[in-house]
C-alpha cells in the first residue's frame, strides 16, 4: 500500500516535470517566432519588396485577346537592312517592331524615363523646338522628366507639357569653348546618375539640345545600354570611321577594331549602366586632359571607344537622330529626331 502511494507520486512528479517541459519548449518557440519577426528591419521588407517590383519590369506581358499580325520566321519585313548585331542586339528600323504590341506592354509597367538636355550659351535657342517637338513625339503618354542644364535659366521657354512630363532647370557655370561644354556633359551625367534621382525613373536618355522630333520615339528604343547609329557613317568601312587614331590619346582605336559608328548627340539605358559610361568617359577625358591631349571628336570618341568593348544591349538605327529633315536616303523610312540646321560660327562661343 505504501510502495503504491509512492509509485503514484513518482509517476504525477514525472506527468508534472513532462507537462512543465513541454510548456517550457512551447513558449521559447513562441518567444523565438515574435523574436524573428520584430527583428526584421521594416526598410529590409521595402527593400525586397522594390526589388520584386524591379524584377517585375524586367518580363514584358502581353494580354490575352490582344491581336496583332504573327511574326514570321521566313520572311523578314526589312530586308534592305540588318537588324541584329554579330553579338545579336537589335537595331530598331521602323518595320522591325510592332509599336502596339510593345505598347501594350509596357502600358502595364509604371515606368518613367529621364532625359538629359544641354543648352549652354546661345544653344537655349535650340529649347523651343527640341522641347515642343518632343511633347508632340517623344514617349507621349509615358511619364518622362526632362533635366535641363543651363547656365542662363531665364532664356528657358515656357512650354506646355503634356500630362506626366516635368521638367527640372539645372543651373551650371558657363563655359566659354564648345568643346569644353560638349565634354563636360559626361561628368554632370556620371554625376547625375548616381545621385538620387536615379531612383525616380527606369531609364534615361542624354540627347542634343540642337535637335527637332518629327516622328515617334517610344518604348521600342529601351534596353539596359542604347547607342544610335551616326547618320553620317552608316555604310562606310569601319577604317574610314572617324574614331580617335593617335595611341597618345585615350580614344585610341587601332585599325581593323570596330563595330558601328555611334554618335555622341543621342545614347542612354538604365542609370546603372549610363553611368559606367559617362564614369569611364570623365575618366579617359581626364587623362587626356593631364597629357594636353583631346580626342579627335572629343566626348564622342571615348563613347565610342568604350561601346566597342562594352557592347550596346539595343542600337537605334539612324532614324533615332538623322542629318538634317531635307536629306532623304530609301533605308531610312521614318525620321523621328533630326539635327537641326545650324552656324557653327555664329552659335558657338568659339568656333
Ligand atoms: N552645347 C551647348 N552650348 C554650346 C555648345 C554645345 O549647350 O555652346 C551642348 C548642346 O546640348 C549641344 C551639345 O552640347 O547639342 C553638343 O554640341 P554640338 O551640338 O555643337 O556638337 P555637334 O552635334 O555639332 O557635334
Ligand atoms: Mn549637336
Amino acid at each position: 500500500m505504501k510502495l503504491d502511494r509512492i509509485f503514484i507520486f513518482f509517476i504525477l512528479l514525472l506527468l508534472g516535470i513532462l507537462f512543465y517541459w513541454v510548456c517550457y519548449l512551447g513558449y521559447n518557440q513562441e518567444s523565438y517566432r515574435k523574436q524573428q519577426t520584430q527583428t526584421t528591419d521594416p526598410s529590409i521588407v521595402k527593400n525586397i519588396l522594390m526589388s520584386e517590383e524591379k524584377h517585375k519590369n524586367l518580363g514584358l506581358q502581353s494580354s490575352p485577346g490582344f491581336l496583332y499580325s504573327q511574326p514570321s520566321l521566313l520572311v523578314g519585313s526589312r530586308t534592305d537592312v540588318v537588324s541584329v548585331t554579330p553579338w545579336l542586339a537589335p537595331i530598331v528600323w521602323e518595320g522591325t517592331f510592332d509599336s502596339s504590341l510593345i505598347d501594350s506592354m509596357y502600358k502595364k509597367k509604371n515606368i518613367t524615363i529621364a532625359t538629359t538636355v544641354f543648352a549652354l550659351g546661345k544653344y537655349t535657342r535650340f529649347l523651343k523646338e527640341f522641347l515642343e517637338s518632343a511633347e508632340q513625339h517623344y514617349f507621349v503618354g509615358y511619364r518622362v522628366r526632362y533635366y535641363l542644364f543651363t547656365d542662363r535659366p531665364e532664356e528657358v521657354p515656357e512650354i506646355k507639357l503634356g500630362e506626366e512630363h516635368y521638367l527640372t532647370i539645372l543651373k551650371v557655370p558657363s563655359m566659354d569653348r564648345w568643346q569644353d561644354i560638349s565634354m563636360g556633359r559626361m561628368e554632370i551625367l556620371e554625376k547625375l546618375t548616381k545621385s538620387e534621382l536615379a531612383s525616380e525613373a527606369d531609364y534615361i536618355f542624354c540627347l542634343d539640345v540642337d535637335a527637332k522630333f518629327y516622328g515617334p520615339w517610344g518604348v521600342e528604343t529601351l534596353g539596359r545600354l542604347v547607342a544610335v547609329i551616326h547618320p553620317w557613317f552608316y555604310g562606310y568601312p569601319r577604317d574610314q570611321f572617324t574614331y580617335e587614331r593617335r595611341p597618345e590619346s585615350q580614344a585610341f582605336i587601332p585599325a581593323g577594331e570596330g563595330d558601328y559608328y555611334y554618335t555622341a548627340a543621342a545614347f542612354g539605358g538604365t542609370f546603372k549602366e549610363v553611368h559606367e559610361l559617362t564614369k569611364y568617359c570623365r575618366e579617359q577625358q581626364s587623362i587626356d586632359a593631364s597629357k594636353a591631349t583631346e580626342a579627335i571628336w572629343h566626348d564622342e570618341s571615348h563613347l565610342n571607344k568604350y561601346l566597342l568593348y562594352n557592347k550596346p544591349s539595343k542600337l537605334l538605327s539612324p532614324e533615332y537622330l538623322w542629318r538634317d529633315i531635307s536629306m532623304r536616303t530609301s533605308q531610312v523610312k521614318v525620321i523621328r529626331l533630326s539635327h537641326v540646321a545650324k552656324n557653327n560660327e555664329e552659335v558657338r562661343q568659339n568656333a
